[in-house]
């Protein structure tokens, strides 16, 4: 094991958690009568409220209490001092301080920061870092034997048994009775006499789940002269112990991980904790090997599949440093870290950090300010950096490290377009003749192919052919997705379902309904009816319904178990299979038709990303892409390799329309029940919206998801330029505005999703 890891385990010196850490220079505080402080709840709509602190209680910011509120009692966070603004009379009582470790004043302080950033209630952020109440109770202790204080000259009358339980005790730890006993080879009967007897001491110890530790100290692998000095680049900046933000950019398969395990490993060695945020945690298998492979040990994950028992002991682990590495989702943003040295967020560019319902926020965005208030370093990897972190690195606020080519000598696969208006696939087909063709020497060749599409389900659309009518979704303004397999239509917007029906529900004509365009099952269908003998599989979150099941079928696509593997997006993050050199995408154009302000980027990013995944391992791959556009912008980026140019093509275009990164996007969504209600809250947004030089306001136009789950949508675009804070415009904007108990107003600041 590693010297850091010993030192940190010496670190916990408090087992008693009631007492206050020192954080700073805030004093605990002694109950008397007049004493109140503030406590946030974790609540959606909460703030903190002043509380008493009864006569005899110490308690100090960040410290678990429960309180009263109305006629509930609840766990929160002594957030400060009290305000004094609750009437002396009308003050409530701290009901009970919990045994837990207090919340840090740096997550205190992130709390803040998100929530006046996002412009949601401090208790609605509070909640995420309160994502596990249990860990907050006492944890489980058992009674474990010990040897007794000298008895003086009792040593001699010790019978055989006896000597062997103090013997069994000798230089080993304290034992629970039963195990002692089998260990002895007694009874347990004897350990519990020789309890009473006073020739062994019971004391109680807390159960605590151990969790293996990656070792920092460990040899890594043989790195190219670029990727190792990167790595010290970054080991540079963990030994500094301050705030840094670096873009770590290179090729899919260039080596950025080895390079980040490096600042990991040097985080780890000198007892820091690292936190790795990644996309897709459901699909993280092949990541964890590599990580043990390279540590010795996995780190905790921390995911939405974890049991109840395994996040309260993760939860606990990480906010008493017993934890040095976490690979989790956006929610791992929130956990108590206690010495946190080190932050990584991979694949940085991906839009599904950004959290859209709820506390709407952006992780990435938050991970670089997490970092920052925990003076650590953060690094953003990326194979395609999202034009935010591109120009922090041209505007100096971020730092870079650039990898070239890819590690070992492989090539990128060689992109080409399949222009679909010359060469169109049959009829009722979607694969081209040129695609078939190479699906069928790659299968002779005994390689692997990827056919790419992100569309769920069988057709996007199923139409009547004797009204024209679609199936539409009765809670939202969207299409049903028939899946063929599952013998259902889907809407992938609310969830609701329904059985395929025989009869138009417009026209009443009876078996009429005819699938209109491709998903991924119907392409599926046609592979088999042109491929028979070939093993085809899907990929998508229809079919792999759990981590296991993903992961098992990764599995057998590194065996090499699977002929044509069909997925949507879920098949284009970071998955590494060595015999896989046929990528085809099947519509390069679906991305770019929403037409919203990242329609190129997002389409470049995942399409540079699907094509990356052949020929790695030193096989040459090719990628090919069937597009009616061959002329786009982005689709000739992608055959000529040329990314930095379509960079500058599209930070120029963003520039001249002062559009992120150059401007500043907030949205705002309202809906209700009630159109009526719906519109005159817009027509009071409209009448009170900020007016001055600099800021531009669209809307209230109809959201594109005009109805969503069965509430009516409308939206508001605010933009200003990229110096001024969207927060305090929006603030003053809606103080005034009083909202009907059935509308909602959320908030989008930076939105994504403009639907
Ligand atoms: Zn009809
Ligand atoms: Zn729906």
């Amino acid at each position: 094991m590693a010297s850091g890891t010993d030192s940190r385990v010496a670190t916990i010196s408090s087992d008693s958690p009631s007492e206050p850490q020192a954080e700073g220079a805030v004093p605990a505080r002694r109950g008397t009568v007049e004493n109140t402080v503030r406590v946030l709840l974790p609540l959606p709509l909460g703030d903190a409220y002043d509380y008493r602190v009864p006569e005899g209680i110490f308690v100090a910011p960040g410290q678990f209490v429960v309180v009263p509120l109305g006629k509930r009692v609840l766990a929160g966070v002594v957030w400060g001092e009290g305000t004094g603004e609750v009437a002396p009379e009308k003050l409530r009582d701290i009901a009970e301080v919990l045994p837990a470790l207090p919340m840090s004043d740096r997550l205190r302080r992130f709390v803040d920061w998100v929530s006046a950033y996002t412009l949601m209630p401090p208790g609605a952020v509070l909640r995420m870092a309160m994502s596990v109440p249990s860990a907050l109770e006492a944890p489980k202790t058992e009674l474990v034997y010990r040897p007794g204080p000298p008895q003086g000259d009792g040593a001699l009358k010790l019978t055989a048994a006896r000597r062997r339980v103090l013997d069994q005790l000798q230089d080993g730890p304290a034992l629970p009775a039963a195990e002692l006993a089998h260990m002895a080879g007694v009874g347990v009967s004897v350990v519990k006499a020789m309890a009473s007897a006073g020739l062994l001491e019971a004391v109680e110890r807390t159960l605590r789940r151990n969790f293996p530790q990656p070792d920092g100290d460990r040899e890594g692998p043989a790195l190219s002269p670029a990727q190792a000095a990167a790595a010290a680049a970054l080991v540079e900046k963990v030994k500094s112990h301050a705030f840094s933000a670096t873009l770590l950019d290179g090729v899919p398969g260039a080596g950025k991980t080895e390079v980040y395990f490096e600042a990991v490993a040097a985080a780890v060695a000198a007892g820091r904790q690292v936190l790795v945020l990644l996309p897709e945690i459901a699909l993280t298998a092949q990541w964890l090997k590599r990580f043990e492979d390279r540590f010795g040990a996995a780190p905790a994950p921390w995911h939405s599949g974890l049991t109840s028992l395994e996040r309260r002991e993760t939860w606990r682990a990480i906010a008493e440093n017993r934890v040095s590495v976490v690979v989790g989702a956006r929610s791992a943003l929130f956990l108590p870290f206690a010495a946190l040295g080190l932050v990584v967020v991979d694949e940085e560019h991906d839009q599904s950090f950004k959290q859209d319902e709820g506390v709407v926020y952006n992780a990435r965005d938050m991970a670089v300010v997490r970092a920052r208030l925990e003076s650590a370093p953060i690094v953003l990897a990326s194979a395609t950096p999202s034009l935010e972190s591109v120009v922090n690195v041209q505007q100096g606020r971020y730092g870079a490290l650039h990898l070239p080519g890819r590690h070992g000598g492989h090539r990128l696969a060689a992109m080409s377009t399949v222009d679909l208006r010359r060469e169109a696939p049959p009829r009722g087909h979607w694969l081209s003749p040129r695609v078939v063709k190479a699906m069928r020497e790659t299968l002779e060749a005994g390689e692997q192919t990827l056919l790419y599409l992100n569309r769920r389900g069988y057709a996007p659309i199923t139409l009547c052919r004797a009204c024209g009518k679609g199936l539409e979704c009765p809670q939202c303004s969207a299409w049903l997705v028939e899946h063929r397999f599952r013998r259902t239509l889907v809407c992938h917007h609310c969830g609701y379902s329904e059985p395929p029906a025989h009869a138009c529900r417009h026209c009443g004509a009876v078996d009429q309904f005819v699938a209109c365009g491709p998903g991924v099952e119907r392409l599926a269908e046609e592979a088999a009816a042109l491929f028979p003998d070939a093993r085809i599989e899907l990929f998508t979150s229809d079919t792999l319904m759990s981590r296991d099941q993903a992961n098992a079928a990764v599995a057998r696509m590194e065996e090499g178990e699977i002929d044509i593997l069909i997925g949507t997006q879920m098949a284009a993050k970071g998955h590494h299979f060595p015999n896989l050199t046929l990528v085809a995408v099947v519509d390069a154009d679906l991305g770019l038709n929403g037409g919203d302000l990242r329609a190129a980027e997002r389409t470049f990013q995942v399409l540079y990303q699907v094509a990356g995944r052949a020929g790695r391992d030193g096989r040459p791959g090719r990628a090919l892409i069937q597009t009616h556009d061959p002329d786009h912008v982005v689709m000739r980026a992608l055959v000529s390799g040329d990314r930095d140019h379509f960079v500058d093509v599209e930070l120029a275009a963003r520039a001249a329309a002062a559009m992120p990164p150059y401007g500043r996007l907030a949205a705002l969504i309202v809906s209700g029940p009630d159109p009526a209600t719906v519109d005159n809250v817009c027509g009071a947004l409209a009448r009170r919206a900020p007016q001055q030089e600099g800021v531009t306001v669209l809307g209230p136009s109809i959201a594109p998801m005009a109805l969503l789950r069965g509430r009516h949508r409308r939206r508001f675009l605010l933009k200003v330029g990229r110096d001024t804070a969207v927060q305090p415009l929006l603030r003053s904007w809606l103080d005034r505005i009083g909202l009907p108990n059935s509308v909602r107003l959320q908030v989008d600041v930076d939105p994504y999703s403009f639907l």
